[in-house]
């Protein structure tokens, strides 16, 4: 079938890109990780991505990620899960449960809910604070005007282990100021972490720093 979606193959490809990404950046291509985006996408899809040697994975739904991934977890223990959609807060404490890295932390009332949570859970994943840098009404993250005090807010205040930052650029225009502008905010406060770039823009996001790149459809087709 020529339509068919070659998923060992796409990710070559995509490797094979983010590596002369960070060397055209003066990176060095093992800064840069791969979050390959599975959402929506059966387990089947993803134990293809682990037999190519894929490791580690994105799903914006909690309830999803649940369905997925304690089953591949058990089989595959190098696996590593983020949580990278919007989160209710009374998903927190399954988020907590399910995952390695949380992306999508950006209220008071979510922070506290998930730090509860990782006390009961007794786990901690990381975290990473989601910045709406074109301060989009429709969309998840923290305002610009408020990123700073809401970064300090969760780790001093709710203790959280705060490890990065994490954008979604709006859908027109050039992305590449937004990409800055957050590489610029996690540096102010001293966070390795920063989460951005997708199937259409992650070249783009490794020029302007990006540590994490979450890719979905150039690896496993459309949704
Ligand atoms: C779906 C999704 C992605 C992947 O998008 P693609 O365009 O399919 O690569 C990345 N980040 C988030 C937060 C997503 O929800």
């Amino acid at each position: 079938m020529s339509d068919a979606i070659d998923i060992a193959a796409n990710l070559a490809t995509i490797r094979a890109r983010i590596a002369e990404a960070a060397i055209r950046a003066n990176r060095d291509p093992a800064a840069v990780t791969l979050v390959a985006v599975s959402k929506t996408h059966p387990a089947e899809s993803v134990l293809t991505a682990l037999a190519a040697g894929q490791t580690v994975f994105g799903e914006n739904r909690v309830q999803e990620a649940q369905a997925k991934f304690p089953d591949l977890r058990a089989s595959h223990p190098a696996l590593r899960l983020h949580i990278i959609g919007g989160l209710q807060t009374n998903k927190a404490r399954d988020a907590v449960a399910v995952a390695d890295v949380i992306e999508s932390v950006d209220r008071p009332k979510l922070a506290a809910a998930i730090a509860a949570a990782m006390a009961r859970e007794d786990r901690r994943p990381d975290c990473l604070v989601q910045v709406n840098t074109g301060d989009e009404t429709q969309k998840s993250g923290v305002s610009r005007d408020e990123a700073d005090a809401f970064i300090r807010a969760a780790r001093e205040e709710h203790g959280l282990p705060v490890a990065g930052l994490m954008c979604i650029p709006p859908a027109e225009g050039d992305p590449r100021p937004h990409f800055a502008y957050l590489r610029n905010l996690a540096d102010r406060h001293g966070l390795a972490v920063v989460s951005m770039g997708m199937s259409g823009d992650f070249e783009a996001a490794i020029a302007e720093g990006a540590t994490h790149v979450r890719v979905g459809t150039a690896i496993f087709g459309r949704r």
